[in-house]
């Protein structure tokens, strides 16, 4: 079967979908224009994993360990989501990605810390390992 090819992958709330833990979007020119043309898949690794939206902030609090602010543990969620929105992207021959800043599933090259004190540390977004996994090249928008 023939999947079609597209060239970028995106974060859904870049593209401007209200997908937010807080219901919100955060729209990029750019990106939306993209989507637009048919040059880039939109996608929100963590509504695919089965979380609502509105929800509360997760972070990654240890390595591979996904908890909310109330101490819900979504690692399960966040596996789901991360793991499809990147065969997806494999299956359609995505050569890079724009992903949302600092998010625990988006994120590229600094992350909140797991503490939800705001702090930011090195490190990347469970979709965007899995991505640069694959060979996709990230790029971050902030
Ligand atoms: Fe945006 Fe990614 Fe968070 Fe979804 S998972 S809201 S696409 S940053």
């Amino acid at each position: 079967m023939n999947e079609k090819s597209f060239e970028y992958i995106v974060s859904a709330c870049l593209a401007g979908e209200e997908c937010r833990y807080d219901c919100k979007a955060k729209p990029q020119k750019r990106v939306i224009d993209l989507v637009n043309e048919g040059k880039a898949l939109s996608v929100c690794p963590e509504q695919m994993g089965g979380l609502p939206t509105p929800r509360p902030a997760t972070e990654e609090v240890q390595t591979l360990v996904f908890k909310n602010e109330d101490g819900t543990d979504v690692t399960k969620e966040f596996l789901k989501g991360a793991t499809e929105a990147s065969l997806l992207a494999k299956s359609h021959n995505v050569q890079t990605a724009l992903l949302k800043s600092k998010s625990p599933m988006c994120g590229y090259g600094k992350v909140y810390d797991g503490n939800f004190s705001g702090n930011l540390t090195e490190g990347n977004g469970l979709f965007s390992r899995m991505l640069e996994q694959l060979g996709i090249k990230i790029e971050e928008v902030d």
